[in-house]
């Protein structure tokens, strides 16, 4: 008889969970995992896919209007909202299946319901109680709407992908991706969107120049940028939701009304009701779930991994935090050395229109950390637009670390600057310096030869 029900229990079928349960499973181990919503977590139902489908959905706007310069003529088609949300939503039923298909093969157990701990090896979900030798904690995130008066009216980024009717009238809250990425797509699939953020700049964290160019292009397609502002309150009328300023002093714009406000100012870890403390599991700051390099928390055999420790926040990272986990407990795959994960050089892309795509440090973090640095800068406008008539321009921008010649930063906006830096994320892990970039070929005419063709350097 075995000691327990499970080797490994996981606790949430997101992208890290599914991704720890099914390769525990192919490993051998004896595995469950409890999900109490749809199999895929936030990424599949409420994040990345949904967004990026619709993202491609508010571009055909911009390629409607770019063709004429190619010499295609004829009306703009119009958007069938409630066509786009059925397909995304039939798209995102058929990847819920194959989740449950992936974890099914190799067998692990499903349990549906919300899961909490009644102790350090005892898991519960609704009525049935299991026991598990290790556990997995990958719970995500959820939205946080602060407190402000007509909160109640707010919708976050989970409500986006299904409103109903379509919100002529947008107002996004925040600056940081989740807000410009909703704000753009939204202004392409027809929207008038005004984004407010009560900063000055938007995405904190990125590299100066790309805050900076993005806010730009932004304002550019039509998003009414509103910086340095916050909500006072919302209230409810009969033309929709009459949103009241702080900080504007007096005039028109203190107050305006839209037909939806999202609200996207931060995200908070799932970690409430999973019964923490009885199985004496620490948290650290702002309620996230401490753990080690190994993900262990502070009851060893009790891991965490993904949005619930809400250290860097992204699908590709929960996936590499849960192999970790399954390496450490059941061994790495045949032949393979057993994982570990490095936050450096972790490539990212918003999906702003145009796209951001960014690797490794900002300039102002890179002087921080190495010292001297010398920054290339390219930007320009694209082949295309040469016939499109869009105004739209790209930067390019490389960091280069004096001491080794290293690029330690590279940073793009314009299209598709996600598939773009993916490959040079992989250069860039391999430690390629500045002189291996200018050896290579470039390909052309591509927007992405800038990055092996740029020599002289930003003066100053
Ligand atoms: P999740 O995927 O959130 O999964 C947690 C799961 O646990 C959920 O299914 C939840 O229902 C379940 N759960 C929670 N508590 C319990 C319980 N007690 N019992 C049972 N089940 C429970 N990342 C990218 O890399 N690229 C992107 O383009 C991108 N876009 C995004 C866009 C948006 C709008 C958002 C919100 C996020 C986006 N992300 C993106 C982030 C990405 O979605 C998350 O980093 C990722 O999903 C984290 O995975 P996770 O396994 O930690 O948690």
């Amino acid at each position: 008889m075995p000691a327990f029900d499970f080797d490994l229990f996981v606790i949430g079928g997101g992208s890290g969970g599914v991704r720890a349960a099914r390769m525990a499973a192919q490993r051998g181990a004896k595995v469950a995992v409890a999900e109490v919503a749809a199999m895929g977590g936030t990424c599949v139902n409420v994040g990345c896919i949904p967004k990026k489908l619709y993202s491609y959905a508010a571009h055909f706007a911009e390629s409607f209007e770019e063709s004429h310069g190619f010499g295609w003529k004829g009306e703009a088609p119009t958007l069938d909202w409630e066509l786009l949300r059925t397909n995304r939503a039939r798209e995102i039923s058929r990847l819920n299946g194959i989740y449950v298909q992936l974890l099914e093969t190799p067998g692990v157990t499903i349990v549906r319901g919300w899961a909490r701990l009644n102790d350090a090896h005892t898991i519960a979900v609704d009525n049935q109680t299991f026991t598990a030798k290790n556990i997995l904690i990958a719970t995500g995130g959820k939205p946080v709407v602060p407190d402000i008066p007509g909160r109640e009216h707010v919708v976050t980024s989970n409500e986006m992908f299904d409103l109903d009717p379509f919100p002529r009238r947008l107002l996004v809250v925040g600056g940081g991706y989740i807000a410009c990425e909703f704000a753009s797509i939204f202004n392409g699939l027809g929207s008038q969107v005004t984004l407010i953020h009560r900063r000055d700049k938007l995405l904190t964290g990125f590299d100066e120049d790309v805050r900076s160019f993005i806010a730009s292009e932004m304002a550019k397609t039509g998003v009414n940028l509103q910086l340095g502002q916050e909500v006072a309150g919302i209230d409810k009328t009969t033309d929709g939701l009459l949103v009241h300023l702080k900080n504007t002093g007096q005039g028109s714009d203190a107050s305006f009304v839209v037909d939806t406000v999202l609200y996207a100012t931060g995200r908070s870890p799932n970690t409430a009701e999973l019964g923490l403390e009885a199985a004496g599991v620490a948290l650290g700051k702002a309620g996230a779930i401490e753990v080690n390099s190994q993900y262990q928390t502070s009851v060893p055999h009790i891991y965490a991994v993904g949005d619930v420790t809400a250290r860097v926040q992204l699908t590709p990272v929960a996936l590499g935090e849960a192999m970790v986990v399954v390496d450490a407990l059941f061994g790495p795959a045949t032949g393979k050395a057993a994982r570990q994960m490095s936050y450096d050089f972790i490539p990212t892309a918003v999906f702003t229109h145009p796209n951001i795509g960014t690797v490794g440090y900002s300039e102002t973090a890179a002087r921080e950390k190495f010292g001297k640095v010398t920054v290339f800068r390219s930007d320009f406008k694209a082949l295309k637009h040469t016939l499109s008539g869009s105004t739209e321009r790209t930067l390019m921008k490389l960091v280069v670390e004096d001491a080794t010649d290293r690029v330690v930063g590279l940073h793009m906006v314009g299209p598709d600057a996600g598939e773009v830096v993916q490959g040079f994320a992989v250069a860039m892990k391999a430690g390629a310096t500045k002189a291996i970039f200018d050896s290579t070929i470039g390909i052309h005419p591509t927007a992405a030869e800038e990055f092996v063709t740029m020599r002289e350097p930003v003066k100053g």
